[in-house]
C-alpha cells in the first residue's frame, strides 16, 4: 500500500509537527487536508497536494460539517492525523475549570470527534491509518502540567482502545509521543516559564534542551518520519503502540 492518491487529514496541520507531517504526506503524493482555526495560516502553507480548511476541533458541528466537505471534495479520509493540541502548563491549584475544560476539549474531545468522523470512510474503503500526536506527558506525569498530562493520557487510552476495536482489520491506530519538539508550542512555553520563574526565555529554552539526553530540541521532521513509517507498507502489524521520540526525556 502506498499513500499516493490517498486522502489524508492532519488537524493542526498549518504549523509545527502537523505541518511537517502534512508536507511529508503531500511530498509522497497523498491528497492532504490541513486544518486549524486560522484560515490565513493554512492558506500561507497550502500548495501542491495540500488544501487548508478552517475547523475548530472543539466544535462538533464544525468537525462534522468540514470533514463531510473534505470527503466530498477528495474522497474518504484514509489517513487521519489527530495532532491539534494546546499545552497550557500550570499548577493544578492555579487551573480553573474553564482552563481544564479547554485543554480536554482541544486535546481529547478534538481527537475523538475527528477520528469518529473519519472512521466510516476508512471502514467503507477497507484501509485506514490513525495517528494521534500524544506526548511523553501521556506516558509519565509532567510536573506542573496535570491537565495537559491527563489529556494526553486520555488520548493514548483512546488510541489503544480503538486498536482493540479494529484489531484484525486493515485499520491501525497508533500514538506518537514526542519529548520537546522545536515548534511554536515550545516557543510559547518558554515565554510562559520565563514569566513564571523570572528566567530569561533563553534560560527557559535551555531547561527544555537539558531534558533531552542529546541536549537538543527534536525537529518536527523527526516526528514526521515516524508518521510516514506508520502509514507506509512495512508497519501494518504495528497497532495500539506509543512511539516515543524523546531523546531519552522522561
Ligand atoms: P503548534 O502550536 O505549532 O501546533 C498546534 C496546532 O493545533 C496549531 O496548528 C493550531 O492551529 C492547532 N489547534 C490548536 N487548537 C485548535 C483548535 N481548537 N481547533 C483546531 N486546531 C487547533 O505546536 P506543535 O506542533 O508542537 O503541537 C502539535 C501537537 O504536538 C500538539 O498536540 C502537542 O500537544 C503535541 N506535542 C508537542 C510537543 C512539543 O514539544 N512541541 C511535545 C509533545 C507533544 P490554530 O492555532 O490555527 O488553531
Amino acid at each position: 500500500m502506498t499513500v499516493a492518491g490517498k486522502h489524508a487529514l492532519v488537524t493542526g496541520g498549518g504549523t509545527g509537527i502537523g505541518l511537517a507531517i502534512a508536507e511529508a504526506l503531500a511530498a509522497a503524493g497523498a491528497q492532504v487536508t490541513i486544518t486549524g482555526r486560522r484560515q490565513e495560516v493554512l492558506d500561507a502553507v497550502a500548495g501542491v497536494n495540500m488544501t487548508g480548511l478552517a475547523m475548530d476541533v472543539r466544535d462538533e458541528d464544525d468537525v462534522v460539517t468540514k470533514i463531510a466537505a473534505a470527503t466530498e471534495a477528495r474522497g474518504p479520509v484514509q489517513i487521519c492525523v489527530a495532532n491539534a493540541g494546546i499545552a497550557e502548563g500550570r499548577a493544578l491549584q492555579k487551573t480553573s475549570l474553564e482552563m481544564w475544560r479547554n485543554i480536554m476539549a482541544t486535546n481529547l474531545d478534538g481527537a475523538f470527534l475527528t477520528i469518529r468522523e473519519c472512521l466510516p470512510g476508512m471502514v467503507a474503503s477497507g484501509w485506514g491509518r490513525v495517528i494521534t500526536i500524544a506526548s511523553i506527558a501521556g506516558l509519565h506525569g509532567l510536573k506542573g502540567a496535570a491537565g495537559y498530562s491527563a489529556s494526553k493520557h486520555g488520548l493514548i487510552g483512546l488510541t489503544r482502545s480503538l486498536s482493540e476495536d479494529f484489531m484484525g482489520s486493515a485499520l491501525t491506530f497508533n500514538a506518537i509521543c514526542p519529548g520537546y519538539v522545536d515548534t511554536p508550542i515550545v516557543t510559547r512555553n518558554t515565554e510562559t516559564i520565563a514569566q513564571r520563574t523570572g528566567l530569561s526565555a533563553e534560560q527557559a529554552r535551555a531547561m527544555m534542551v537539558e531534558e533531552n539526553r542529546h541536549k537538543r530540541l527534536i525537529e518536527p521532521e523527526e516526528v514526521a518520519a515516524a508518521a510516514m513509517w506508520l502509514v507506509g507498507p512495512g508497519s501494518q502489524s504495528i497497532n495500539g503502540q506509543c512511539i516515543e521520540i524523546a531523546g531519552g526525556q522522561i
